[in-house]
């Protein structure tokens, strides 16, 4: 059987090698970090995310999805928090039906399931503090350094799979060798920060449980999302430079003022607000696409190596995950022709990684400042209205993309058209009634 050397075991990472573990592939995983079960952790992102259809999914298909989502809270539509002191949030659901939710899950136990999963095969190994340094194409080699001993080491097999995440560095001996290789970075404006909100008494949540919470403000916005002990993780996204942004709020006046200000409600829930705000990162948000995604037989990229996309959507690790589905099933579909089936992985899996980075990155500007509109409520309302009138033939967008497995360039294509019908039959029947009034007084 052939030998995989796959770099990186964060999410994507773990369950590739649990797939290709599965169909009898010898598989080797380095990973820079220490084994997140020793406490460290994992990758410096999101402490939760939100897990929905196509993630869960590849989570089935290997028997995982259940454990997973015992730890998982559920959460059914977003919670609103308007701006102006005293007002109450404002429950929208995420869909018509109420059994439809997407799931708070914590990233560091899911990446620990998911390589669990992967080494219950015999033929999977993983080897922490392995950080790869560049990789020879054409020998399926990865150079590696241990961060253990300081030892240099090589790692050789039929192919080498990139599963190390938006700063690849199987992408970067990718574009030095490839002739033409396609590479767009492009980082937003903004940064995030992660803040806590401490469980209450006896680990009970302080806000309501299940919702993922918003503060849409316009140009920026908070959000939270609960977590099994009762805490919920709150992210602020918000300028980097600017009047009033990361860089002019320092002193714990400028970051108390700033809070009471935007998010009165949250304040008296975070105790440890400027503690968290001074010690914790600032991280940055950035969209990648690149092509090819695959060098001959021997090389290709998985998960956010091939395309980070920014959080708005809520999807890089399920696209992340959907993208070890569809590489199990090419290399089902040609097992004796690798190159035929990274290429058809690439085919299939391109076009919906750049309509999901576009997605992502209108849906910032409906978080942050569509979704504080009555006109953003009443559309959704809308949208539920015909998902049920028209149960089959009308699928939101939202629908499409979080409850379901249509690819996302699909989603997307069907969205536009069913906007330019809804509204334009709509145009049509103001017109009409605006003639009808205009006869009736002539
Ligand atoms: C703030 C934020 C919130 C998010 N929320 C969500 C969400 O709610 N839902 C969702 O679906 N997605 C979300 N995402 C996106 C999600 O985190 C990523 O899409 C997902 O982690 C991609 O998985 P991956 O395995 O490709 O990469 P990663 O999870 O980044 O894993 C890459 C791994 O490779 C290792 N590595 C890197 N370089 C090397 C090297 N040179 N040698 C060896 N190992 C290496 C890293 O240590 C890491 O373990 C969010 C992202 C951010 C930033």
């Amino acid at each position: 059987m052939a030998k995989f050397v796959l770099i990186g075991s964060g999410l994507a990472g773990g369950l590739l090698a649990a797939y290709l573990g599965r169909r009898g592939y010898e598989v080797d995983l380095y990973e820079r970090r220490s084994d997140p079960r020793e406490g460290n952790l994992v990758g410096g992102r999101s402490i939760n995310l939100a897990l929905s259809t196509r993630g869960i999914h590849a989570l089935e298909q290997i028997g995982i999805a259940d454990e997973v989502l015992k730890h998982a809270i559920p959460m059914r539509g977003r919670m609103i928090h308007p701006a102006a002191a005293g007002s109450a949030p404002i429950f929208a659901p995420y869909d018509v039906d109420p059994n439809k939710h997407i799931n708070s899950i914590g990233r560091a136990a899911l990446n620990t399931t998911v390589i669990e999963a992967a080494q219950r095969y015999p033929n999977v190994r993983v080897h922490f503090n392995h950080k790869c340094t560049d990789v020879d194409l054409d020998s399926a080699t990865a150079n590696l350094l241990n961060s253990s001993t300081s030892q240099q080491l090589n790692a050789s097999g039929d192919a080498v799979i990139g599963v190390d995440g938006a700063f690849s560095a199987v992408r970067q001996s990718m574009q030095l060798k490839i002739d033409n290789f396609q590479y767009d970075e492009s980082y937003l404006a903004h940064g995030y920060k992660e803040l806590t909100i401490p469980p209450g008494p006896n680990a009970s949540w302080r806000m309501e449980k299940e919702a993922l919470h918003i503060w849409p403000r316009k140009s920026f916005m908070m959000i939270a999302l609960p977590n099994p002990d009762g805490s919920f993780t709150c992210t602020l996204f918000w300028e980097f430079e600017g009047p009033r942004s990361f860089a002019t709020t320092k002193t714990d006046d400028d970051i108390r003022r700033f809070f009471c200000e935007e998010f009165p409600d949250a304040v008296p829930l975070m105790p440890n607000l400027l503690d968290d705000f001074k010690n914790n990162p600032t991280g940055s948000l950035v969209t990648i696409r690149c092509a090819p995604w695959f060098y001959k037989d021997k090389v290709a990229l998985v998960g956010d190596a091939a395309h980070a996309v920014v959080p708005f959507y809520g999807q890089g690790m399920n696209a992340a995950f959907e993208d070890c589905v569809v590489l199990d099933e090419c290399l089902a579909e040609f097992p004796q022709d690798r190159q035929r089936a990274l290429a058809e992985y690439f085919r299939r899996r391109k076009e919906n990684a750049d309509a999901l980075a576009d997605l992502a990155l209108e849906n910032f500007i409906e978080m942050r400042d569509k979704t504080a509109s009555r006109t953003f409520r009443a559309k959704k309302k809308l949208d539920h209205f015909l998902e049920a009138a028209l149960p089959g033939i009308y699928l939101p967008l939202y629908t499409m993309v979080t409850f379901t497995r249509i690819p996302y360039a699909q989603a997307a294509k069907r969205a536009r058209f069913q906007d330019r019908v809804i509204y334009g039959s709509l145009v049509g029947v103001i017109v009409v009634l605006i003639g009808l009034l205009a006869l009736a007084f002539t």
